[in-house]
């Protein structure tokens, strides 16, 4: 529109200027906005810009108290809690937040010895190697664990920090069609017979990446299938379970507690601390041989300076608070919540007409809009309401397929739930994102 607008100058460069700035704003509007409280589920959400009867956005620091279905607070473990919080508090106190000296230097503590059986005994691996970062983790180990000669087969919407760990290994990689097992067998099939002349094993080693929940999609991975395809060509299994461990499972051990797969199948356990830990950091766990020779090697274990001991300690706490090692039944109780919150949700906002991506059990909920251009007014009309939610867009999603990316917590009430049904129904009307007819609608 704006473009159009050219050789109409001077008179309409007044209004370019307005058009493609009330663009900008809108679209800046939606992304980054300031937080000023914890992400539990209702947190103080700076606004930035107010809207004045849609003509133009105006200036503003406005603070709102929002519900909060964009953190991934999923055992809600990232807002004050009662078992974690005074732990973390005296752990800031004794170590201060950071320990100044990468892991074979100062920094490690008694936390960080301890934090690495925890979770290797949570995750069911005979040992664990923690970094202060989720995404590193990804990005460090891959090129570690592989090099030239390699062949990296990566699910075809894995996420970003895979990416470039497996593009700065230098392996060969190869891409197949999402949480797709029968593809993946044939891009192994394919790359087994091309170098056949050569050796009876072209690759040094092939690994195989999925990701427990896909953050994007809230499809749960058909690991059972990927890992029976790797076992019969022999190749490795790295699993990243970002999204899924703490989060799904009878007691929070992610997909392979909740897929029955044994954790001996999956060579390569990734996750991260960031969602339901409440947290930072992540963590690879795997056999003791793999773990040793990661410390001896991977340069963000020994030049990067180690996890701050209140994130070490938070994760402790919270992992004794999921097994029930606090004392209480809150770790169960939790569990037990975020399976029922988002089976909830997602049934009902399918019921409203919403095409919403992924699998039942999973937190994270896709809804669909599509067009990019629906992404500032389901956000704007949302927040106005008082709700807030995230939006992804290209390039973290193909350019037509935008959506609303829904995250439900364990500490989302069913009131909290029956309000942000209430005001997505409202705004998808406004909007016009119910792609199917509702049930009511259907007689
Ligand atoms: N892996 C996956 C699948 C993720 O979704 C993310 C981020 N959401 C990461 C790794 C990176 O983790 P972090 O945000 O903890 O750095």
């Amino acid at each position: 529109h704006s473009s159009n607008l050219q050789g109409y100058a001077p008179i309409c460069l007044g209004l370019e200027d307005f058009y493609i700035r009330r663009l900008y704003l809108r679209i800046q509007d939606c992304f980054g906005r300031p937080i000023s409280s914890s992400p539990g589920a209702w947190f103080d959400v700076v606004e930035r810009y107010s809207n004045d009867n849609n003509k133009t956005l105006k200036r503003t620091t406005k603070v709102t108290r929002c519900l909060n279905l964009g953190s991934y607070n999923y055992l809600g473990f990232a807002a004050a809690d009662e078992y974690c919080t005074p732990r973390v508090i005296e752990t800031l106190k004794r170590f201060s937040p950071s320990t100044c000296s990468p892991r074979v230097d100062g920094g490690t503590t008694i936390l960080h010895n301890e934090l690495e059986v925890c979770v290797a005994n949570f995750v069911g691996k005979p040992a664990a190697i923690v970094f202060g970062m989720g995404y590193v983790t990804n990005s460090a180990i891959l090129p570690v664990l592989i090099g030239k000669g390699g062949l990296i087969i990566s699910d075809s919407l894995n996420h970003n920090s895979i990416v470039n760990g497996a593009r700065g290994s230098g392996a060969t990689v190869r891409v197949f069609q999402h949480n797709t097992p029968s593809h993946l067998e044939e891009v192994l099939r394919q790359q087994i017979a091309e170098g056949q002349p050569r050796t009876h094993r072209p690759w040094k080693k092939i690994i195989v990446i999925v990701e427990g929940i896909y953050s994007m999609e809230g499809e749960l991975c058909k690991l059972p299938e990927i890992v029976a395809v790797c076992k019969k060509y022999k190749a490795y299994v790295y699993l990243d379970e970002a999204h899924s461990i703490g989060a799904v499972g009878k007691t929070g051990r992610g997909v392979c507690e909740l897929l029955g797969v044994d954790t001996a199948d999956v060579d390569i356990m990734m996750g991260t601390f960031t969602k339901s830990f409440g947290s930072c950091g992540g963590y690879i766990a795997g056999s003791k041989e793999l773990i040793q020779y990661l410390k001896y090697n991977c340069p963000a274990h020994l030049y990067a300076t180690s996890i701050s001991p209140p994130a070490a300690q938070q994760i402790i706490s919270s992992i004794k608070v999921i097994l029930g090692e606090d004392g209480s039944s809150r770790g169960a109780q939790k569990l037990a919540r975020i399976r029922e919150n988002s089976n909830f949700f997602r049934s009902e906002l399918q019921k409203m007409g919403f095409e919403v991506l992924g699998d039942n059990d999973s937190p994270v909920m896709p809804i669909m809009l599509y067009n990019p251009a629906k992404i500032p007014a389901f956000s704007r009309e949302c927040l106005k309401q008082n709700v807030a939610v995230v939006t992804v867009a290209f390039p973290a999603t193909p350019l037509l397929l935008a959506r609303a990316r829904i995250c439900i917590s364990a500490s989302h009430t069913k009131e909290d739930l029956l309000k942000a049904l209430e005001v997505i129904s409202q705004v998808g009307d406004l909007v016009g994102i119910k792609y199917f007819p509702a049930e009511s609608d259907k007689q």
